[in-house]
């Protein structure tokens, strides 16, 4: 199954917390609430950065798209 890249941008994140209300399977709180991967799904030892399985793309997508400050990228 084809894979998703996910990154968090911790200096732009406000720590809102919509992204993982949204999408508690990828997202949660880090330090200060600001966002980052749940380790599952993390890659190269990076909380700000992930890959998962495209069966959670319309998840990790509304979070994206919800997020105010635009700090949720995938490719
Ligand atoms: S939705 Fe955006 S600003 Fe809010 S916690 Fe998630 S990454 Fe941060």
């Amino acid at each position: 199954m084809a894979k998703i890249k996910v990154s968090v941008n911790q200096d732009t994140c406000i720590a809102c917390g919509v992204c993982y209300s949204l999408c508690p399977q990828v997202f949660e709180a880090g330090k200060d609430g600001k966002s980052q991967i749940v380790s599952q799904y993390r890659v190269g030892g990076n909380v700000t950065q992930g890959e998962v399985d495209e069966s959670l793309k319309d998840c990790v997508e509304s979070a994206k798209n919800s997020c105010p400050t635009f700090s949720i990228t995938t490719s």
